[in-house]
């Protein structure tokens, strides 16, 4: 992080039902990716333009459950009638060697990772909730994507109302406006996370609490 401290990576993991702003918001952050995105597995097939590697790992139902039997995913939830995972081992690897980690996942997920048992995923969490507009505005946006069916945008809109009441579980909330100020908020808060003591340690040659003025 500079010459004086080093520093384990931080966890961000951001929820928000969909249609909340969060794929802006990501390809808003994609533009100055000071971090890595985890790219999740998902048993949801794609979508036009997604790439498999990049967007998620498309995979099967057995492999997503080899996975889950092999200890394989820090998370695992079934969202909208499809399987989705975070990969345990990448994310564990970037963390211990200083990299940041997004992970763009959903309230039961996120939920899972607050009572997970290994400290160092405890000190390296920073969770951050998306709050979205009105149930009507995220009705419009869905409708305006139309990638989803009209049963699909039901079953995404009654997630939406579900997950709306978990905000207070997380550390951060964010109020959704524009997108500039969605950026400038989440921005914000990974400044203010990166300055946080209690991942800091000194370079062994230049611990400020003994070094001379
Ligand atoms: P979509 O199918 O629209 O890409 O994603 C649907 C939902 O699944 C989003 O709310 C997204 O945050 C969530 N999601 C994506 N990847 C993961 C994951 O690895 N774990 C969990 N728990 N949720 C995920």
């Amino acid at each position: 992080m500079n010459n004086r401290f080093t520093r384990t990576g931080i966890l961000f993991v951001l929820s928000a039902p969909s249609g909340a702003g969060k794929t802006t918001l990501r390809e808003g952050l994609r533009k100055n990716a000071d971090f890595v995105f985890s790219v999740s597995c998902t048993t949801r097939p794609p979508r036009p333009g997604e790439q498999d590697g990049v967007d998620y790992h498309f995979v099967g139902r057995p492999e997503f459950d080899a996975m889950v039997s092999a200890g394989g995913f820090l998370e695992y939830a079934a969202v909208h009638a499809h399987r989705y995972g975070t990969p345990l081992r990448t994310v564990r690897d970037h963390l211990d060697a200083g990299t940041d980690v997004l992970l763009d996942i959903d309230i039961a997920g996120a939920a899972q990772i607050r009572a997970c048992a290994d400290p160092a995923i405890h000190t390296a969490l920073a969770d951050v909730f998306i709050m979205p507009p009105t149930i009507d505005e995220l009705r419009c946006r869905l409708e305006k994507r139309g990638t989803e069916s009209p049963e699909q945008i039901d079953i995404r809109i009654d997630n939406a109302r579900r997950e709306m009441a978990f905000w207070r579980e997380y550390r951060y909330t964010i109020a959704s406006g524009s997108i500039e100020e969605d950026l400038a908020n989440f921005r914000a808060i990974m400044c203010a996370e990166r300055h946080r003591s209690l991942r800091m340690s000194p370079h062994p040659d230049s611990d400020p609490a003994t070094q001379q003025p």
